[in-house]
């Protein structure tokens, strides 16, 4: 049985990261298909859109997408708003593939832990971040000035069928995990955050092989400084999410080494997802060979983990980069001293080789 995978590299470093991330998918198995299309600015200069049709098209026609990162200085001011790649390709895909979870792990590699702003040990930590993506106050209605500009309103909102389905993706991935979710919320203040806290709360008594604890927001923002390894799995609504996850990154100490999953409702019995690495097209080294795969070649293990159930897969591929970087290998970004400085290629061909070898 094959998969298909849509890939879709994107501008900047985006086609250097993803083809050493396909590169060491495929030194995994030869079961995944891979068939790419353009998306963001270099779509948008080729047909005027910077998600083309067909590119929509081949992602629902696959059972997971893989992507590099979109945009650049050049498309920034393009006009309208609506074609610029942030906005035409990234937000309109994660919304047309109704993708409303957000997974984000954040764990430090040890051969890398000088990089953690926390010191030793205690920059440990291991955590997926699942983050309510399309709900919440970033989409809540209505949101306007009034008094003549004087006055803001946002407002948020939640169903108890939107925590429900972001929950049950927690649940799921807690399962590959330590079994343990912290779901996180403001509880003490919030009605919305009552509702979410009711929800989870039923799903916990429903779901006795997974331990759910509740914690408020400011406190789990404390509790991830004070002591980071304590979190399995933190669950929570979408803007509490989009500050705890960057806190959570943080810690690891580098942008790339960051992957990143947007999952959907499930198709075909598997969960579907868009794999990304967390950093964008960095374009002031694109070209150059100086980018670091890591995230994207991350990002790839998370999709055999989580779409493709190819637990075997994504651990070789994430044991193969703690090896390449234990033996000293380094992209510019992450280089220390004593350690021999490679390019984007050079790192992405020694990880593949050690999958081919786990
Ligand atoms: P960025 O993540 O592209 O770069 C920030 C800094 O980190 C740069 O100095 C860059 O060189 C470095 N960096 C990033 N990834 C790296 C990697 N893999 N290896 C080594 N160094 C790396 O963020 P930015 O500069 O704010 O944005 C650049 C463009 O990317 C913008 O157009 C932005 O809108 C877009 N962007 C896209 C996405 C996405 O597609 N998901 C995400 C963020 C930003």
């Amino acid at each position: 049985m094959s998969f298909k995978v849509a890939v879709l590299p994107g501008d900047g470093i985006g086609p250097e990261v993803i083809a050493e991330a396909v590169k060491v998918v495929r030194a995994t198995s030869d079961k995944y298909e891979f068939e790419e299309a353009i998306i963001g600015g270099i779509a948008y200069d080729q047909t005027g859109h910077p998600l083309p049709p067909a590119t929509l098209q081949l992602c629902r026609d696959s059972d997971a997408v893989l992507m590099g990162a979109v945009g650049g200085p050049q498309w920034e001011n393009v006009q309208p708003a609506s074609h610029r790649p942030e906005i035409g390709a990234l937000l309109a895909l994660r919304s047309e593939l109704t993708l409303y979870a957000n997974v984000r792990p954040a764990k430090t590699l040890k051969s890398l832990l000088n990089a953690s702003p926390l010191k030793g040990d205690h920059g440990m930590i291991d955590v997926v971040v699942v983050r309510e993506l399309t709900g919440g106050i970033y989409f809540g209605e209505p949101r306007e000035r009034r008094d003549n500009g004087n006055t803001a309103v946002d407002t948020c909102v939640y169903t108890k069928q939107e925590v429900k389905r972001i929950a049950e993706q927690a649940f799921a991935i807690a399962r590959t995990r330590r079994h343990e979710i912290v779901s996180v919320d403001k509880a003490n203040v919030l009605e919305t955050s009552r509702l979410w806290r009711e929800v989870v709360t039923e799903m916990a008594a429903s779901n006795p092989d997974v331990k759910v604890t509740h914690m408020l927001v400011d406190n789990c923002a404390m509790q991830l400084v004070r002591y980071p390894g304590q979190f399995d799995v933190i669950l929570t609504e979408n803007m509490f999410g989009d500050i705890l996850s960057d806190e959570a990154s943080m810690i690891t100490g580098s942008l790339g080494l960051l992957p990143s999953a947007s999952m959907g409702p499930s198709k075909n019995g598997r969960l579907f997802g868009l794999y990304e690495p967390v950093h964008g097209s960095a374009p002031d080294i694109a070209g150059q060979g100086r980018a670091n795969p890591i995230a994207a070649i991350l990002s790839a293990a998370m999709m055999l983990r989580y779409t493709f159930n190819d637990n075997e897969g994504a651990d070789r591929i994430e044991e193969s980069c703690e090896k390449v970087l234990e033996a000293g290998l380094r992209t510019a970004d992450i280089f220390e001293k004593d350690c021999q400085l490679v390019s984007t290629t050079k790192l992405g061909d020694a990880i593949a080789e050690a999958v081919k070898e786990g």
